[in-house]
């Protein structure tokens, strides 16, 4: 008995050290790549859901870890965070964003949104609201196209402090969204109380909609808090043209998902784009 109990004490530590060694391993990869330069943006496409056209995209980070082999970002962006990299890395993604949305605008692709997500970690820092501003009048863009989508998680730290570096983003023009709205744990009460525009259905209530009353509770309750709290709504994973109505007769007027068309490099984007409008 207390041997094999020890045994299995030496078994699960050395997983764990594994576990650990292995996070480390790829943190320090990660590291690498981002001063390498080897990670990219691909941007989702969101539509206005009543008549079809792009309002704009969501970028997504990407990181090839070798020719044809990526690894997920709900792999490394926690990394990212814990360790603080997320930052720099999180700046990166800012700067980068904006200068594929004003490269958009020279080209003709006027008053497009781009939608950046945005860490707990990263909204943070001290020096957030100062980099933001430093980012916008870097890339020239204007501050109204862009979104900042962060998550539930915001809403942990003292309200009135969020609420006053929240004022100070939205009166600059940039737009806030609550991303994966309905997973966290904030309460309603501190959700009305946030200083927001829009809030963002996650995709595990939309996956539900399947044309029927019972199935549309969750959504359903999003969306009425929404156009109570006078909040714009855009609903994410958006696959199939069931989903698609059911939002609109709900009254959520924004998505994007597989439905409309997948993270793409921004070549792609403006190929995408020009064919959508033909
Ligand atoms: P998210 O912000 O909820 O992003 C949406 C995710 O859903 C993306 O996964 C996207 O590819 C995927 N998706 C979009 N449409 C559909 C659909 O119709 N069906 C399904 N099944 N999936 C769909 P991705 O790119 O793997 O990103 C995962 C998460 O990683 C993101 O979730 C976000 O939390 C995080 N992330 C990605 N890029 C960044 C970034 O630049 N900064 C930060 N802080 N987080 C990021
Ligand atoms: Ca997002
Ligand atoms: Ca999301
Ligand atoms: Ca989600």
């Amino acid at each position: 008995g207390k041997r094999l109990g020890r045994g299995k004490a030496n078994y699960f530590s050395e997983a764990l050290g594994r576990a650990a060694r292995e996070r480390m391993q790829l943190l320090s990869s990660l590291r690498a790549a981002f001063s390498a330069e080897q990670l990219s943006l691909v941007f989702q496409p969101q539509i206005e859901l009543a008549s079809g056209p792009v309002i704009g995209a969501e970028a997504l980070l990407r990181w090839e870890i070798e020719p044809g082999r990526w690894v997920p970002p709900d792999q490394f962006i926690p990394l990212a965070e814990q360790s603080g990299l997320i930052v720099p890395l999180g700046e990166w993604v800012l700067r980068t964003a904006c200068r594929q949305l004003h490269r958009l605008t020279e080209r003709g692709h006027t008053g497009f949104r781009m939608a950046v997500n945005v860490s707990h970690a990263q909204f943070r820092e001290p020096g957030f609201v100062s980099m933001l501003e430093c980012v916008l009048a870097d890339s020239r863009v204007a501050a109204s196209q862009i979104e900042l989508e962060l998550t539930e998680s915001v809403a942990m730290d003292h309200i009135d402090d969020i609420n006053t570096k929240l004022a100070d983003i939205r009166r600059r023009g940039v737009t806030i969204a609550i991303d994966d709205f309905g997973t966290g744990y904030s309460s309603l009460s501190v959700l009305r109380q946030l200083n927001i525009d829009r809030l963002k259905i996650d995709r595990s209530f939309v996956k539900e909609l399947d044309g029927t009353h019972t199935k549309a509770g969750i959504a359903q309750l999003i969306i009425a808090l929404g156009h109570q709290c006078n909040l714009a709504l855009i609903a994410e994973g958006v696959e199939n043209a069931v989903q698609r109505r059911s939002l609109l007769a709900m009254g959520c007027l924004e998505a994007q998902g597989f439905l409309f068309a997948r993270p793409m490099p921004i070549e792609q984007l403006e190929d995408w784009m020009a064919a959508a409008v033909s």
